[in-house]
């Protein structure tokens, strides 16, 4: 490989624009064969990967890297699989922090770590079933079918555990169900899913803990401990007037509906709509909104400015490429209109000082209001926990993230045996849920007057799985 390739990404084919922001169509499309070698030889294969360490699942990305730089696509696959049963999501929706910690990023361009993962599942045979461990006779609840709780079941079924997942929707994913189908295509999650067929787990769907059950009582029944993994799903109000008008949606129920049949949710055509937030859920309800509306239509309102929003730097982009408008440093104040919304009154704003965490504060200009003309308005500015229904008992810790977690180290909350977590991405609940096992496993283990049982090879092999084989050399050289 020459000098100018080396540090050159081998372009990821995507959809233009223009035709994009009319489907619900995946907006990238996979590399072919002798792209995705390419550019996985590109990857120096370090001696230490920081690729490996930056992922919260420590995915053995060097490894599958490596073996699609061979052409061996079933193995990169196999590799892929085998510590992560949601690859088939991750592959599309990851915010990949493994390319963060990529050492060709400080050269040129991190290596397309998470697009080869894609290459490796699309190239190589992914139809692979999991082996449940030797069966223990012992149940274990996990109480919420998201991804944190997903992992969780896998990891103990894996063990040999029984696991009953309930989950209040008739459908499991969590949040991964209200990302948009131009990231993440109807399927995927199944797919997944799928490779789980053989695993001792119960999805049990439509059954809430707090109407349903509780964690005590599942207790009771003689699950040997329960995990919560019910995430954030109450969306956060404004707070403002004119938040109950019709026309007023929130970002996750729209999200989800758009994502459960489009037709006709935002009504006639031509409609002018303003979302207000500026994280990567404002941007996917902006960009949904963007395809159901006329081009121009979508214009997203921050109270801070471009360099302060917290989405990701692709969702902006691609939202602006698209055709989203952007009007930052600016509030909301109220929403106009009686039986249907006719604008949004903003005030401007400017940076005041850091706020006890180091954060830029806004400060509202006097005299400042104006009137943004709109007929529907999308609210995303974050989520809160549903807890309603579950005992104060479980005294979960909501201090430092919307989802329950619990108070001691290993999240065991205050009632025995009875453990929460969540996470703030999907890789991220992920860990969340792997952690979560290990903490159950080790609780029982001690219950019981025995070892915590390492993760057995997921495909049956003889060995338990570890970390990527030794941080050897390089495979090849340029
Ligand atoms: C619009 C949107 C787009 C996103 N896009 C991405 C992305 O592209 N990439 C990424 O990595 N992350 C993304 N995220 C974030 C990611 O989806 C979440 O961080 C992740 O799903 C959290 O996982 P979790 O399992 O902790 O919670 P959740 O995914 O929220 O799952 C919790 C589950 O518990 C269920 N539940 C709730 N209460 C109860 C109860 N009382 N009883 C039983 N079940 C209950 C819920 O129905 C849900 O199924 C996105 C989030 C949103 C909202
Ligand atoms: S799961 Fe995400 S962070 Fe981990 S290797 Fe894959 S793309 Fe990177
Ligand atoms: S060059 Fe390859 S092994 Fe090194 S950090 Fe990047 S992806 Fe990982």
């Amino acid at each position: 490989m020459g000098e100018s390739t080396r540090y050159q990404r081998t372009p990821i084919p995507e959809v233009d624009p223009k035709e994009r922001a009319t489907k619900f169509e995946e907006e990238l499309l996979p590399y072919d064969r002798d792209q995705a070698v390419l550019e996985a030889r590109r990857c120096l294969q370090c001696a230490m990967p920081f690729c490996v360490q930056a992922c919260p699942i420590t995915q053995d990305c060097r490894g599958y890297i490596r073996l699609i730089g061979e052409g061996r696509f079933d193995d990169a696959a196999r590799l892929t699989l085998l510590d992560n049963p949601l690859a088939t999501v991750l592959c599309k929706t990851c915010y990949h922090y493994c390319e963060d910690g990529c050492v060709m990023g400080d050269r040129g361009v991190p290596i397309a770590i998470r697009h080869l993962k894609r290459a490796a599942l699309e190239h190589g045979r992914s139809d692979l079933l999991y082996v449940p461990g030797a069966p223990r006779h012992q149940r274990v609840a996990v109480v919420g079918g998201g991804p944190a709780g997903i992992m969780c079941a896998w990891e103990l079924a894996l063990r040999g555990y029984g696991v009953t997942v309930f989950e209040a929707e008739p459908f499991l994913g969590g949040q991964i169900d209200t990302i948009p189908r131009y990231h993440l295509a109807d399927g995927d999650l199944d797919r997944d899913l799928a490779r789980m067929k053989n695993l001792d787990i119960t999805w049990v769907l439509g059954k809430k803990a707090g109407v349903d059950f509780t964690p005590e009582s599942l207790r009771a029944e003689g699950y040997l401990a329960v995990f919560v993994a019910i995430g954030a799903s109450n969306p956060r109000a404004l707070g403002i007037p004119g938040e109950e008008l019709p026309g007023v949606y929130h970002a996750l129920p729209f999200l989800l509906a758009v994502n459960q049949g489009p037709e006709g949710l935002l009504g006639r055509k031509h409609r002018t709509v303003v979302v207000i937030g500026g994280g990567d859920v404002a941007l996917d309800a902006a960009r949904s909104a963007l395809r159901l509306a006329d081009p121009g239509a979508v214009t997203v309102v921050y109270r801070k400015g471009r360099a302060e929003m917290p989405a990701g730097p692709e969702e902006v982009d691609g939202g602006g490429a698209e055709g989203v408008n952007f009007l930052y440093d600016r509030a909301p104040v109220r929403i106009l209109g009686t039986h249907r919304i006719e604008g949004l009154v903003v005030q401007r704003t400017e940076l005041g000082p850091p706020d006890a965490h180091g954060r830029p504060t806004t400060r509202i200009l006097p005299n400042s209001e104006e009137t943004i003309p709109c007929d529907t308005v999308i609210v995303a500015v974050g989520e809160t926990a549903d807890i309603q229904g579950l005992p104060t008992e479980l005294d979960f810790n909501l201090s430092h993230h919307p989802w329950p977690e619990g108070r001691h180290e290993d999240w065991m909350t205050d009632v025995e045996g009875v453990f929460a977590a969540g996470g703030r991405s999907v890789v991220y609940a992920m860990a969340a849920g792997t952690k979560a096992a290990q903490a159950i496993d080790a609780y029982i283990a001690r219950t019981t007057g025995r070892s915590p049982t390492p993760r057995p090879d997921p495909f049956g092999g003889a060995e338990p799985q570890g970390l990527p084989d030794g941080y050897g050399g390089p495979a090849w050289h340029f």
